[in-house]
């Protein structure tokens, strides 16, 4: 049962020493109801009350780590049903299938293929970080040598067998740090949830809705921790009503027997088909999906829409608002002015690069906000534009004081020649798209 804030503040030494960074112990107290705070954030909590505290303190969806080290997945401790309350913290794992019924050959190939799934974009290298090593033969010794492959690829590692002996050894000798093991059944919890513990490793807990709660319960009684769910739907309706309902019991009645994350998976053979499932499924509420579809035309998309799903919409990626020099620049390369909103920066820095013609850019900060967001803001503005163009120091780098600004802002062009008086404002394209062709065939003109 969760405790209310008044509940909580009795607990609380309430000296308002402030040290927790709220003005009393009352605020601390809401704070920590709303699972906006952390118990540890108060150093002077006495014993008696962290043990009373500490259900209540305990995130409503249990943080999970798979992989140990830098190389390691969080996933879970998530607070909100709604991405516009707050945010989603820990990005959904994505995994690809890895059958232990492969041959040698098929085996690496298939995980070099998985091992090519990082990809760059907007700025950050984003990738595919996990095997799903599926015990397809039954045998325990082709079970381990495909563990031991995965293990040795660098990527995350989940182990799917049914029989807790072919988990323990493949756990124990294939190398892979801290695996996620798959999965602890009703008819096999007692000897799955020996391996997790003996293993130190997270399990997940298979069964259909309504056993779900009596799995986790054996674990938990077993000392097991750290689980993922699976209700074992695989039709994406059903998925989407079983995690939406898990996740809205989690958070709104505190029901800790289903406060894990969840794992699922795309039942299509289409690749296509697939990437659509996993895109749904990752905005409600899986926190892995396991692919079977390993082509990048595929999985480019899904991982740009998970960067997309897991960005905080209070705070717009951002690039420095700084001067950039795309290729090697020379006293004769073209000055380019956009905003510091990473998808903006990163579609003009691209296009430039594409142009092969080598320039600058001046970016200026708007606060993360897109060109047109921005100027409607009254952040990119003919003043900001030119106090930018100056601190870059871009002015004594270049002969030609020629400044492309953005085709959608052409009305700044006037104001902008008499904020920074010597330069002649060029108006470039529209979109970001028209920039190759602008630099090649306008700029030398001009
Ligand atoms: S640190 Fe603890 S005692 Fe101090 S104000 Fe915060 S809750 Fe109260």
């Amino acid at each position: 049962m969760a405790l209310s804030g008044l509940d909580i503040y009795k607990l609380l030494p309430k000296t308002n020493c402030k040290e927790c960074g709220k003005p009393t112990c009352l605020a601390f107290a809401m704070a920590l109801a709303q699972k906006k705070a952390e118990l540890s954030q108060c150093p002077h909590v006495s014993d008696q009350a962290k043990e009373a505290l500490g259900a209540a303190s305990a995130p409503p969806i249990r943080l999970v780590t798979i992989g140990e080290g830098e190389n390691k997945l969080e996933i879970g401790n998530e607070t909100v049903l709604f991405r516009h309350e707050a945010t989603f913290f820990h990005p959904t794992g994505l995994a690809v299938t890895l059958s232990d019924s492969l041959d040698g050959t098929a085996l690496a190939r298939r995980i070099e293929a998985v091992k090519a799934l990082r990809f760059d974009r907007v700025g950050r290298s984003v990738r595919v970080e996990m095997l799903f090593v599926r015990n397809d033969s039954g045998d325990a010794g082709k079970f381990l040598a495909a563990a031991k492959a995965a293990a040795g690829s660098g990527l995350l590692v989940i182990l799917a067998s049914e029989d807790p002996a072919a988990m323990e050894k493949a756990a124990r000798e294939s190398g892979a740090k801290k695996p996620l093991l798959y999965a602890a059944t009703p008819a096999n919890a007692n000897g799955m949830a020996a391996v997790a513990k003996a293993t130190g490793c997270p399990v997940v807990a298979k069964a259909p809705p309504d056993k779900l709660v009596d799995l986790t319960a054996a674990l938990n009684a077993a000392g097991i921790k750290d689980i993922v769910l699976d209700p074992e739907f695989r039709r994406l309706d059903e998925c989407l009503w079983a995690q939406t309902q898990i996740r809205r019991l989690a958070l709104r009645r505190t029901f800790r027997p289903l406060g894990y994350p969840v794992i699922a998976f795309t039942s299509s053979t289409d690749p296509a088909r697939a990437a659509l499932q996993a895109a749904v499924l990752m905005a409600k509420y899986a926190a892995i999906v396991v692919l079977e579809a390993v082509e990048p035309w595929a999985c480019l998309p899904l991982i740009t829409w998970r960067l997309n799903v897991y960005t905080d919409p209070q705070k717009p990626i951002q690039v420095e608002p700084k001067l950039y020099e795309v290729g090697a620049v020379s006293p004769d390369s073209p000055v380019l002015v956009t905003t510091n909103f990473s998808l903006t920066y990163f579609t003009v820095e691209g296009e430039v690069e594409a142009s092969r013609v080598p320039s600058y850019i001046v970016v200026v900060n708007t606060d993360g906000t897109s060109v047109l967001t921005a100027w409607a803001a009254e952040k990119f503005t003919a003043d900001s534009i030119a106090k930018a163009v100056r601190e870059s120091g871009v002015e004594s780098r270049v002969r030609k004081k020629r400044l492309v600004i953005p085709g959608g802002v052409a009305v700044l062009s006037g104001k902008l020649e008499e904020a920074l008086p010597g330069w002649k404002i060029c108006v470039g394209p529209r979109e970001a798209v028209g920039i190759p062709s602008y630099l090649k065939n306008v700029w030398p003109s001009l």
